[in-house]
């Protein structure tokens, strides 16, 4: 037990044990860098213990469930019971099986664990406060620092977290009884999966936005089938609305929005969650020591290496601006590291993947069809519909399509969209391939398993040249 003060030092502090900091800290470790990894939660961070993995570990259950229960036109009749509490304890021991093994990698490369909440002194050392009375506290003096602390849920006027049926994602990650009827403040990424996960487990699910769609930021053609099915899912969406207060009611609560007119409109549930986004954790970890300053927003500036304005402090994954997504952290924090062992190690934007677990999936890399167009590529955009793959109708979801985008003249490869079955893993084979610089041709020209989804990236890229066999060419 560590009690009092103690002094330690270190080449290499990161502050924040999520997919940035365990990674970046891995990374030095196998660099034969000295690292500490300050944590003052949980091993694996948001995306491991409240996000990415318990998120898409409902999103399976509740597509399993709602899938028995709806699979009578294959002759499969059946009417699944769901007992929530064991469905969330499953999902906790994935996330468990997941975090130990975090602590186990890092420790197996020689990373220092140290639990306890980080702020900077000065721009060379640290202070760990220990949790739970008694113990203590201790100075960290450091070479370099790498500041991987996340992000938080923006709370909403008049909806603190705090109140019993206002949740954030993590509460409702972690209920364990289906609500009857639910809320959901916000119709991006995370309130659209969550919203799915509720509808499928038999929640009464009403989505309120303040703009006036689905997946704001994604494009009108990809939103679309995801609000159709979200629909048929029997979820009730209220666009052009801002939440303003919520109160009581009966045995539920009801919800106050506004639209822009100021016209008030009520809706009443049994718990209310407000995923309005998320906002970087720089405010409580002592940077105006360091002379490192946030943006307006919160973010810390850093260039193609990681760094901050301060040489030595480098700054990884949320805290380092959008995208907010656990790869784009792990990718940083490798770079970070290899930058500070002295290595030739540089960040490329040019083909992050983004992908939202919704029924369809969507999955996105590098640019968009007017993207391109406003950086001055002539775009050749090739597209295939899942109705016209094998495969996709052999599992029952066939909605959607692969879109591909390249550079006309020179037949290289810029971007790519999909929705449809599968979206989320479909989009690394043209990650890759824009990361290769591979052309139209080169992804045509590539054999394809039959009968697989992937098929349809093949015949999408065959479709921009305008020799797609199982399409009508463009
Ligand atoms: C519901 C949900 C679903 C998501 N799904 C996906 C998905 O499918 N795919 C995807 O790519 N992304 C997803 N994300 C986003 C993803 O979780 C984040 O982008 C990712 O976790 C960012 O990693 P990070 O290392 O920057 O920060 P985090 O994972 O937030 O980790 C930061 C860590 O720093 C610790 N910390 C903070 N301050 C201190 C301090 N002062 N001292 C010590 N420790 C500190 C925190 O306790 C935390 O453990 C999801 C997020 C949510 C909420």
């Amino acid at each position: 037990m560590v009690v009092g003060d103690i002094s330690t030092g270190t080449d290499v502090l990161v502050i924040g044990a999520g997919p940035g900091g365990y990674v970046a800290a891995i990374r030095a470790g196998q660099l034969d860098l000295d690292v500490t990894l300050v944590e003052k939660d949980a091993y694996g961070g948001t995306c491991l213990n409240y996000g990415c993995i318990p998120s898409k570990a409902m999103i399976t259950a509740s597509d399993l469930a709602h899938e028995a229960g709806h699979a009578e036109e294959m002759g499969i009749y059946a009417d699944p019971e769901v007992e929530m509490g064991e469905m969330v304890g499953w999902k906790d021991g994935v996330v468990d099986q997941l975090t130990g093994g975090v602590e186990k990698l890092c420790k197996a490369n020689g990373v220092e664990l140290m639990e306890g909440r980080a702020e900077f002194a000065d721009e060379n050392k640290a202070r760990i406060v220990h949790g739970g009375e008694g113990q203590g506290s201790e100075t960290v003096e450091f070479e370099h620092a790498i500041v991987s602390t996340g992000s938080r849920p923006i709370e909403i006027p008049g909806f603190s977290f705090d109140d019993d049926p206002v949740l954030d994602s993590r509460q409702a990650l972690a209920l364990e009884e289906v609500p009857e009827s639910l809320v959901i403040v916000g119709a991006g990424y995370i309130g659209m999966e969550l919203a799915g996960v509720f509808a499928k487990l038999g929640t009464d699910v009403t989505v309120v936005e303040m703009l006036d769609s689905v997946l704001p930021g994604y494009e009108d053609d990809l939103a679309r089938p995801v609000k159709k099915k979200a629909e048929e899912l029997g979820i009730d969406f209220h666009f052009g609305e801002a939440a303003s207060d919520w109160e009581e009611s009966g045995d539920g609560i009801t919800v106050r929005t506004e639209n822009e007119d100021g016209e008030v409109s009520e809706f009443g549930a049994e718990k209310v969650m407000v995923a309005v986004g998320r906002e970087p954790v720089t405010d409580t970890l002592g940077l105006e020591n360091t002379g490192v300053e946030p943006d307006e927003n919160g973010f810390v500036p850093t260039d193609d290496r990681a760094r901050t304005e301060v040489d030595h402090i480098y700054a990884i994954g949320d805290v380092a601006g959008e995208p907010m997504l656990a790869h784009k952290a792990s990718k940083e924090g490798q770079v970070a590291a290899e930058v500070i062992a002295g290595e030739p190690s540089a960040l490329d934007y040019q083909a992050v993947p983004a992908a939202v677990f919704t029924d369809p999936e969507i999955g996105t890399v590098g640019l968009t069809e007017s993207e391109a167009e406003a950086e001055g590529f002539e775009p050749a955009v090739g597209q295939f519909p899942f109705n016209a793959s094998g495969r996709a109708l052999t599992t029952g979801h066939a909605d959607g399509f692969v879109r591909v985008v390249a550079d006309e003249p020179s037949g290289f490869l810029l971007g790519a969209q999909i929705v449809g079955p599968e979206a989320s893993e479909l989009i690394a084979e043209l990650g890759l391939a824009i990361e290769m610089g591979a052309t139209l041709e080169d992804v045509a020209a590539t054999i394809h398993t039959h009968p697989t989804l992937s098929e349809a990236v093949m015949e999408a890229a065959e479709n921009a040249l305008g020799h797609a066999i199982h399409t009508l060419n463009r």
